[in-house]
């Protein structure tokens, strides 16, 4: 049996192909995904916040103002289309420790690189039912409903032609020794490898290095607190769909056997919200998966080597939902124009002499 031809063969459904693959589709290109559905991938266990400034000393996020300029305007671009609200500009208001923090946040105030990331409307009014802070203070971050903007691209990209594989990429069945590349009776164009953690079996792309980060959270049901903005006291309180619900998280643990949940992870974290919380909470469900975080904590975009037509677009790490929009959109500029990627992303900076 003949198969069919396309413009390009995905692997991975996460928010990185899904992206990816939106891009490609408006661009006018067939496109076949294989994707092995995970309630528990990276994706789907995020919480999806954009947070502009982390740390102590409230320290801008890489490339945080382009980002987030290409990513609003991305996701609420869908948004529109199909009547949903997965995209969010939100307040992200966060509990202060120290005088010195709250120091660092009033010398970042007057900075004018900084200021449309706060709030000065001092309102918090859920920060009563958390224990005691020196202070409190706003700043105007987002988040993305991941998981509910990935499902919903997929019906859109079936009802615009795309095809989807539920299932694993078998490699050994895979040949990218010939002009076009093969996969069962398919033949493609191009191949972007967009599998997440799932790199790591990936043997055209798993001599690069990762330093993959197990993440925990736990959903709560906290019945006193009522809001849609986003809390953080010793950890992140994201309120969800369902009203008193929230996502609360998460650990990184760099050294764990397999993506399961821990009694270990789930100490830790109860411990975060008895130190958070003043009021009574109940412990929904607790979740993990494993981000995939580069080296150097950079995207990994770029060719294979060898095959000419074979791609990567990985390693977004921590910020998936930030991130994603931005270096599709280099990574076809890089696939179907030939332009060049930055350097800080570009994977041949692991063979650079
Ligand atoms: C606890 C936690 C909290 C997080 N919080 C945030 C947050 O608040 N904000 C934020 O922006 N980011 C957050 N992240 C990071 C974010 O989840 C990642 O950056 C992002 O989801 C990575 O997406 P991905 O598509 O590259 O990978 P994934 O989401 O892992 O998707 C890869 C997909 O490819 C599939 N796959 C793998 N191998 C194959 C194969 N051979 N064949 C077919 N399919 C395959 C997998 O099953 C999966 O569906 C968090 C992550 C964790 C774990």
């Amino acid at each position: 049996m003949s198969g069919a031809k396309y413009d390009y063969l995905i692997v991975g459904g996460g928010i990185t192909g899904t992206v990816l693959a939106l891009q490609l589709c408006e661009n006018g290109n067939s496109i076949k995904i294989y994707n092995r559905e995970d309630e528990y991938s990276a994706s789907n266990v995020a919480a999806g916040i954009i947070n502009p400034v982390t740390g102590q000393r409230f320290v801008k996020s890489w490339m945080f103002d382009e980002l987030l300029s290409t990513a609003s305007g991305f996701y609420k671009h869908y948004d529109q289309l199909w009547g949903t609200s997965f995209f969010k500009y939100t307040p992200i208001h966060r509990a202060l420790f120290s005088k010195n923090e709250l120091n660092n946040f009033e010398n970042r105030q007057g900075d004018p690189h900084y200021d449309k990331y706060f709030d000065y409307e001092l309102r918090h009014p859920e920060s009563k039912h958390f224990r005691g802070a020196e202070d409190w203070c706003s700043i105007q971050g987002a988040r993305l409903d991941i998981a509910g903007f990935i499902q919903r691209a997929k019906k859109y990209l079936l009802e615009n032609g795309c095809f989807f594989v539920n299932g694993l990429l078998d490699y050994t069945q895979l040949n990218v020794d010939t002009d076009q590349i093969q996969y069962n009776s398919d033949t493609f164009e191009k191949m972007v490898c967009c599998e997440g953690i799932g790199i790591l079996k990936n043997p055209l792309f798993n001599h690069l290095p990762m330093v993959p980060a197990k993440g925990e959270c736990l959903i709560l049901e906290i019945p006193s607190i009522s809001t849609t903005e986003i809390y953080k006291h010793k950890v992140f309180f994201v309120p969800l769909e369902q009203e008193h619900l929230f996502w609360v998280g998460a650990n990184y643990d760099w050294d764990f056997e397999d993506a399961q949940p821990t009694p270990k992870g789930y100490e830790w974290l109860l411990q975060k919200v008895q130190d958070s919380l003043q009021v009574p909470f109940n412990v929904k469900q607790h979740i993990a998966a494993i981000r995939p975080t580069g080296k150097d904590r950079r995207p990994y975009l770029g060719r294979h080597p060898e095959h000419a037509d074979v791609f990567l677009f990985n390693a977004l790490g921590t910020k998936g939902s930030s991130l994603a929009p931005y270096w599709a959109d280099q990574m076809i500029g890089f696939m179907e124009e030939g332009k060049e990627l930055m350097g800080e992303v570009d994977l041949t900076r692991f063979t650079r002499a």
